[in-house]
């Protein structure tokens, strides 16, 4: 089956995406003349910088502004220039497209991303993918994945340096590369755009701005690894994986914490297997649930701040010089990345 114009509006980073733009020979001056595409990829862009719960990507019918609004909004990413709206712009997309690559079953397209991530990779009469063995490790070691056993490769069909695969695994692992390749196309974007578009760019430019020192609080997406998990943490790890009993406030923490550093619900479920009153079709539905897949949001709960922990008795009050400088167990890596590197400058 081959790759529609549907899939070009989840995956509008895919080359045939650019190619159906090229066919409608549209130059991006011409876009000054057609508010509504303006105003789409400018909403696309202020969404990334909004606050709301974030609710499930809907596909729009509009399959070619769609396209076009994907590009013109690079394009005023791109000319702002600024890293951080970069990244939170990186994010928001990427995360729509790792949702339609969740449920992705089209083996094509699977096989197309593959390719426009310039994968080795080739296609089987059984349907499955085989991709190399250095792509493989590549993504199944990193952060979402590693703690997983199902990922390692003794676990996978190996055959002359290539992994044989089934195009959902495929799809799974694609999703790690997802934000990178998309941060890659902003900083390819053109940065020299016409006169007609400055003005937008301008309002872009001023909305940030006014969000900005907001934006302290969120870098929380930033993921740590678990050498950088804080005290609290560490200690309820340690807890659930010797199996002794979790309250509901300590669950609720461990669960967002890991969540939120992209452990996979799976080995979340997992970590609870040994606590006397696991059930694992119920833990698994409760994960969910704190994921946010059940209440149509993209985004999990936000773990509780240090002060509620504290009053609840899960914070373990360490003397810890960085957990007297956080509000919230999610922002503890972020410091403790920032101490690391700058004991490893003066080094
Ligand atoms: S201060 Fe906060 S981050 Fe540190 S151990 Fe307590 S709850 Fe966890």
């Amino acid at each position: 089956m081959p790759v529609t114009v549907a899939d070009l509006v989840k995956y509008p980073f895919l080359p045939k995406a650019r190619k159906y733009l090229a066919r409608l020979d549209i130059d991006f001056k011409e876009l000054a003349f057609f508010p509504k595409i303006r105003e789409m990829a400018k909403g696309r862009v202020l969404s990334s910088i909004s606050f709301g719960p974030r609710t499930a990507p809907q596909i729009s019918k509009d399959f070619e502004n769609e396209i076009v609004t994907y590009a013109l909004a690079l394009l005023y990413v791109s000319v702002i220039g600024e890293d951080k709206l970069t990244k939170l712009f990186t994010k928001s997309e990427g995360d729509k497209i790792n949702y339609y690559l969740k449920s992705e079953k089209h083996e094509d397209v699977i096989f197309e991303i593959a390719k426009a991530f310039n994968w080795d990779t080739e296609k089987n009469d059984d349907g499955s993918i085989s991709i190399s063995f250095s792509k493989y490790l590549q993504n199944a070691s990193r952060g979402r994945l590693i703690h997983n056993t199902k990922w390692k490769l003794v676990n996978r069909l190996l055959e002359k340096g290539m992994v044989r695969l089934p195009p959902y695994t495929v799809a799974r692992l694609l999703q790690e590369e997802v934000h990178d390749r998309i941060e890659e196309s902003i900083h390819h974007e053109v940065t020299n755009p016409p006169l007609e578009l400055q003005e937008d760019i301008s309002e872009l430019k001023a909305e940030y701005q006014k969000r900005k020192s907001q934006f302290e609080e969120i870098r929380i997406e930033v993921k740590a690894k678990e050498s950088e998990y804080p005290p609290c943490i560490s200690f309820l790890i340690d807890r659930a994986s010797n199996g002794q009993h979790l309250s509901h406030v300590e669950r609720f923490t461990l669960v967002t914490y890991l969540l939120h550093q992209g452990v996979e619900i799976e080995s979340i479920v997992n970590l609870f297997s040994k606590v006397s009153d696991f059930k694992e079709d119920l833990t698994r539905y409760q994960v969910q649930n704190l994921a946010g897949q059940r209440g149509g949001m993209i985004k999990p709960y936000i773990t509780y701040n240090c002060s509620t922990l504290q009053t609840h008795n899960v914070c373990p009050l360490p003397n810890d010089p960085i957990c007297n400088s956080i509000r919230n167990p999610l922002t503890y890596h972020l410091l403790k990345k920032n101490i690391k590197t700058k004991k490893q400058r003066r080094k």
